[in-house]
């Protein structure tokens, strides 16, 4: 095992692939890429509805475990996280998707100059590599994440656009050059009928270069170095500890959960939180694990009148989708969580949407654990979630063990303006069913049970159901000021050798799912080291 490079990228996820793939097109730099998990290979992985078999199951997802949230009636609630080779990437609903132009233009008015819509707009574009005719203008073409429109859509879906039309919002053709107001299909990380992770995108053409080295089934336990300055990484594999060293920088790059828990085991953080679990403090950096921001969601189910995924579960019905995926990589199989998606504002006084719908055609609700039941009756589900919360949590680790785990805690309504936003959204989701388009086909209620009325009832029945969107984000803020973690270059503040660069560098959520953004992070921070390394 190669034990010395240019560059040490810790997490092969989302961003951390890009970041490997680009370092390594310089024949001159030697690059390592440390991960925790396996190799993000396999029908489970390519197929994209196998993340069914990922997400929940220890060997594909961390299933970090929250604390109890008060906020939601005392649940704990597992927070899913990708544990392959692609992170989030290889598990997650393959919604692709950028976000608001004002989501970025307010990282840059915060402090995080380079970070606007305009300067991220050309990273967007360079990841990606558009599958399919016409593309809208605003998509990359010579990228290596491909995106496609998927094969296969729920009939449904149409109603799911035309009733939010109905509902005054705009339909859009091309919803990610910045403005996503409005009702769209959505498009997929797949190419032709296949899930694209980050690790298939951009490790697996890279896999041959002799200066990429992946050492995977490796935990990184703490950051080594001395005198301010990191030098490298301690891991464990299959019990052995190994110090990885790198001559230039360490990159971070292990999720917004596991990044902050890394930080503080290796003695940066809150200096009295540290001292506290015994931990000797390298660097007093209150900002470490802070911010923690995620989107919470609300699924609202409705029976229907036609066949849905959830009503063909039968063998003879498996057979034959396992079938026509195997044989064309079309149908059922291929298809998107989040085919449809809405964004709307629920206050006219609003500039941008604070509610954003995602269409499924099929159905299933909670139970009081949290675990999925699906119904053998036709069946649809809206999600709801709330773009933008207020409310913050942070993440900690509970001892002083070299593989201490994240500590989770959030209040997901804590600020009051979330539960607004997500009662309203809920109200509005609800109409959608009354539309001309949709109430023809809805053939009774699932979840709600009964129509809801009051405010009480509602506030009720989101504190019971809530779940999230698995976006964590924001942990090692970047900016300025005291809570930042990281510079706009994403270099940690106050000590040299580590960059982070993964969703925790998010300063706010963006107003959609992050996984474009957290590749854009990465190709904007190779982008970073490479002319760094060049001047
Ligand atoms: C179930 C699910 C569904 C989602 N659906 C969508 C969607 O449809 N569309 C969308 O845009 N976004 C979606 N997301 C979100 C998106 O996938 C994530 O935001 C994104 O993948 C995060 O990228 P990242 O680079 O920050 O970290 P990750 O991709 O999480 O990568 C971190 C990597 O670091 C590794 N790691 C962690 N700790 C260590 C350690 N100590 N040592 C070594 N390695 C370590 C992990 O195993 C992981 O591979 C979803 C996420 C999930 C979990």
């Amino acid at each position: 095992m190669l034990k010395e490079a240019d560059y040490v990228i810790i997490g092969g996820g989302s961003a951390g692939c890009a970041i490997a793939s680009r370092l390594s097109e310089d024949h001159g730099n030697t690059v390592i890429l440390i991960k925790a998990g396996g190799n993000g290979r396999g029908w489970k992985v390519d197929m994209p509805a196998g993340s069914v078999f990922l997400v929940g199951h220890e060997p594909s997802d961390w299933r970090y475990l929250a604390e109890p949230d008060p906020t939601l009636n005392g649940r704990a609630i597992r927070w899913a996280g990708g544990r392959m080779l692609g992170g989030g990437s290889a598990i997650n609903a393959q919604l692709y998707i950028r976000g608001l132009r004002s989501d970025f233009d307010g990282w840059e008015a915060g402090g995080c100059a380079g970070w606007g819509f305009d300067a991220v707009l050309p990273f967007f574009k360079k990841a990606e590599g558009f599958d399919g005719a016409n593309p809208p203008p605003s998509h990359g073409l010579n990228g290596k994440l491909a995106v496609s429109r998927p094969r296969t859509t729920h009939p449904l879906l149409k109603n799911f656009t035309q009733g939010f039309q109905e509902l005054g919002l705009p339909y859009l053709e091309d919803y990610c050059a910045g403005d996503q107001f409005g009702v769209f299909r959505a498009l997929a990380t797949q190419r032709r009928g296949q899930r694209c992770s980050a690790a298939k995108a951009y490790l697996e053409p890279a896999m041959k270069r002799a200066n990429l080295h992946i050492i995977t089934g490796a935990f990184a336990q703490r950051l080594t170095g001395a005198d301010g300055r990191i030098a490298g990484v301690e891991i464990a594999q299959g019990g052995e500890i190994s110090q990885i060293t790198a001559r230039r920088e360490v990159i971070l790059s292990a999720g917004a959960i596991a990044s902050p828990a890394l930080l503080l085991r290796s003695g940066i953080g809150a200096g009295e939180a540290l001292q506290r679990l015994g931990i000797v403090v390298r660097h007093d950096l209150h900002g470490v694990g802070r911010n923690l921001q995620e989107h919470p969601a609300i699924l609202l189910n409705r029976f229907v009148d036609v066949p849905t995924y959830n009503s063909q579960m039968s063998l003879y019905h498996q057979i034959r989708m396992g079938l026509q995926y195997l044989i064309s990589k079309r149908g059922p199989l291929t298809s998107l969580g989040g085919q449809g998606v809405a964004f709307a504002k629920t206050r006219s006084d609003l500039s941008d949407p604070d509610v954003q719908y995602l269409f499924s055609g099929a159905t299933y609700d909670l139970d009081a654990e949290g675990k999925a039941i699906m119904d053998a009756r036709p069946g649809v589900l809206i999600s709801v979630i709330v773009c933008r919360p207020y409310s913050r949590g942070k993440i900690g680790i509970g001892d002083a063990g070299a593989q201490a785990m994240p500590v989770i805690s959030h209040r997901t309504y804590e600020d009051p303006r979330d539960m607004e936003t997500m009662m309203a959204g809920c109200r509005l989701g609800e109409r959608l069913f009354e539309t001309a388009a949709f109430r023809s086909h809805v053939t009774g209620r699932y979840s709600p049970e009964r129509p809801l009325e009051s405010d009480q009832e509602w506030e009720a029945f989101i504190r019971r159901k809530t779940l999230y969107a698995w976006h964590p984000s924001g942990t090692c803020k970047m900016g300025v000021g005291p809570q930042a973690v990281v510079d706009p270059s994403l270099k940690l503040r106050g000590m040299a050798g580590l960059r982070v660069a993964d969703a925790s560098i998010m300063p706010n959520l963006i107003s959609a799912n992050t996984n474009a953004t957290c590749i854009m992070i990465g190709e904007k921070a190779a982008d970073l080291i490479r002319q760094e390394a060049r001047a």
